[in-house]
């Protein structure tokens, strides 16, 4: 049986913000749910090779899924699981009835629109909820440089974003999505926007695979980047302050080349010592 640190599945792929520099591609993304059934033989079926500390689901916003209740309640009877967590901006908070609370362990609210009277109700909120579920509120000061529509021709420099990623190496944040298993939401994320980029080549087929097991292995520790990575920034992108944009804006940040995106010191550090988990939250509190 194959462990992991976490896994991730996108029960709603939009989201009611346009973050510059959401590394999931969600300001692109048209209104789109999770397809429960697909999801829960797919999960079924890596349940019997694999098993995760925690289960995210997330978005784009999960909030936006009047679903999520049932969706919960199914994933935590699959069981591939530890723990499982609904990561948020936040915005719908209320949404999160006690049914989905008494069923998750974990809330991770990303305040992104940061302002005082928004972490007020936030802090009550967790504070309120603290005997059912554990909340982490994570205030972020800056966003990075997620992408690039244009491929990254310095073999080199791929290499060392891939070997430098804090999502697929340190974090494993490993998505599900359709039949097929991710190394990261940007893998798939890609896929979905850039044409040279294929599901196949760059995720492992779930279901109607008789070498699951073996081939997740080898994927999972995998040295060489995927064909996405020559398109990412990774966690070395160039830093930017927060703020929401229009889809157009969004699009044209990505028409820059990787070399004129990346953070070539934070590269450096990257590669020389370990930079720790935050490579863009400021400050976090716990309840
Ligand atoms: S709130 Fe999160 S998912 Fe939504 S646009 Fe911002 S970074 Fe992306
Ligand atoms: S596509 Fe490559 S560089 Fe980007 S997050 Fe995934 S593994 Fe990291």
């Amino acid at each position: 049986m194959i462990t992991v640190e976490s896994l991730e599945i996108h029960v709603s792929n939009h989201c009611n913000l346009s973050c510059r520099g959401c590394s999931h591609i969600s300001p692109l993304e048209k209104k789109e749910f999770l397809n429960e059934e697909n999801m829960y033989l797919v999960l079924k079926k890596l349940s019997s090779v694999l098993h995760c500390k925690v289960i995210r689901l997330l978005g784009g916003e999960p909030t936006l899924n009047s679903n999520l209740e049932n969706i919960v309640s199914k994933i935590k009877e699959i069981g591939i699981s530890d723990e499982i967590s609904i990561p948020t901006n936040g915005i719908l908070i209320s949404k999160l009835s006690e049914n989905i609370l008494n069923n998750i362990d974990i809330v991770e609210i990303s305040n992104y629109n940061y302002n005082e009277k928004i972490s007020k109700n936030l802090i009550e909120w967790a504070k309120k909820n603290k005997d059912k579920v554990t909340t982490y509120i994570y205030l972020y000061d800056y966003f990075r440089e997620p992408f690039s529509y244009h491929k990254n021709a310095n073999k080199q420099l791929v290499d060392d974003i891939y070997k430098t990623c804090i999502i697929s190496q340190k974090w494993q944040c490993f998505n599900v999505y359709g039949e097929y298993f991710y190394k990261c939401p940007q893998s798939l994320a890609i896929c979905k926007n850039i044409e040279n980029c294929n599901f196949d080549k760059n995720g492992i087929k779930i279901l109607d695979n008789q070498n699951l097991e073996e081939e997740l292995e080898k994927y999972i520790n995998s040295t060489s980047p995927l064909q996405t990575c020559d398109y990412c920034l990774g966690t070395v992108g160039k830093r930017f302050n927060i703020m929401q944009v229009s889809k157009e804006k969004y699009k044209k940040e990505a028409e820059k080349n990787i070399e004129e995106m990346l953070d070539k010191e934070f590269l450096k550090r990257s590669l020389e010592e370990d930079v720790g988990d935050m490579f863009t939250v400021g400050k976090v509190l716990k309840f």
